[in-house]
């Protein structure tokens, strides 16, 4: 049963010292703030103004209910953790407009796409001449394109034990 319209995608906020956590969670879709310039206090009155759930390994936050507490270190285990304690965070974020490598994993904005013909002078020539959908980020001008590390990631989603059949690799849209 399709519940796309019903549901609302997962936004969190992560602490700043869960980088590559964050950058995976954006990857596969997930709405994650993160502020290398704010610690976990400031980080998590953002998270409750703006209706976040805020992710972090600050023990002293691990009972409030609007957090996630990740008792690893690694990230395959973080992200385990993370689908564990929101187990509808696949289909809330995967089934509704957020949908994988459509979000820049560097600052969480989504990605719009843009015309090859643009990029011939900022992109690699062999990227170039061997891509043909191409998208960029607002927010820090990242160029991604379709390339070999979807396949990559969603290989290592699977070794982590994330049911990647959930997983939906979005179109950018303009
Ligand atoms: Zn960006």
């Amino acid at each position: 049963m399709e519940k796309h319209t019903t549901i609302q995608p997962v936004r969190f906020a992560a602490d700043r010292m869960l980088g590559r956590l964050t950058r995976w969670l954006r990857m596969i879709g997930a709405d994650v703030i993160s502020d290398p310039a704010i610690d976990g206090a400031a980080i998590l009155s953002r998270a409750r103004r703006e209706g976040r759930i805020t992710i972090t390994r600050d023990k002293r936050l691990r009972t409030a209910s609007d957090v996630i507490w990740l008792a690893s270190n690694g990230v395959a285990e973080q992200l385990r953790e993370v689908f564990e304690r929101h187990p509808q965070f696949s289909q809330i974020s995967m089934d509704a407009n957020d949908r994988a490598f459509t979000r820049c994993v560097g600052c969480n904005t989504p990605l719009r796409s843009i015309a090859r013909e643009a990029l011939a002078s900022r992109v690699p020539p062999f990227v170039y001449a061997s891509h043909r959908n191409f998208s960029c980020c607002d927010g820090c001008g990242k160029i991604y394109w379709d390339a070999t590390h979807r396949a990559r990631a969603i290989e290592t989603l699977e070794r982590i034990g994330v049911d990647t059949q959930r997983i939906r690799t979005g179109h950018v849209s303009a």
